[in-house]
């Protein structure tokens, strides 16, 4: 789960600065395809957020049993070493998806072309009826 988001036609490599970069855009075009893919990011953040404060509150209780002398300092100064390593992950966490659109051009366009030789096809199958 945790590796850098690649292109989703392509599979170009996005470094952690670009990804960190274009993670807010909403669209974005792959540098090496020129093609448009959307980022989702909240989805992973909000994994990776949940198994922090998880694995936080666990270790803080296990501190609180273990650990006398633990001050409440030494507890908050965990959380934000872990909040902070956390914030490092996020762009390992984003990940880039096909644009509908951009994917069904080709096959619309088979489409079409199936249905235009239907209609030619039908209408040659009507004179020959006559
Ligand atoms: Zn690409």
């Amino acid at each position: 789960m945790l590796k850098l988001p690649v292109c989703p036609y392509c599979r170009a490599i996005y470094r952690y600065k670009d990804v960190k970069n274009v993670t807010h855009n909403k669209n974005c075009e792959c540098h090496n395809c020129k093609r448009k893919f959307t980022v989702s990011y909240i989805r992973g953040r909000v994994i990776i957020l949940a198994v922090t404060a998880v694995f936080l509150i666990a270790l803080n209780l296990l501190m609180l049993n273990f650990l006398s002398g633990i001050t409440i300092l030494g507890c908050l100064i965990l959380a934000v070493l872990f909040i902070s390593l956390a914030v490092i992950l996020f762009p390992f966490t984003v990940r880039f998806n096909k644009v509908d659109g951009e994917e069904n051009k080709i096959t619309l366009d088979d489409s079409k072309k199936k249905k235009r030789s239907q209609k030619n096809r039908s209408r040659k199958s009507n004179m020959s009826d006559k």
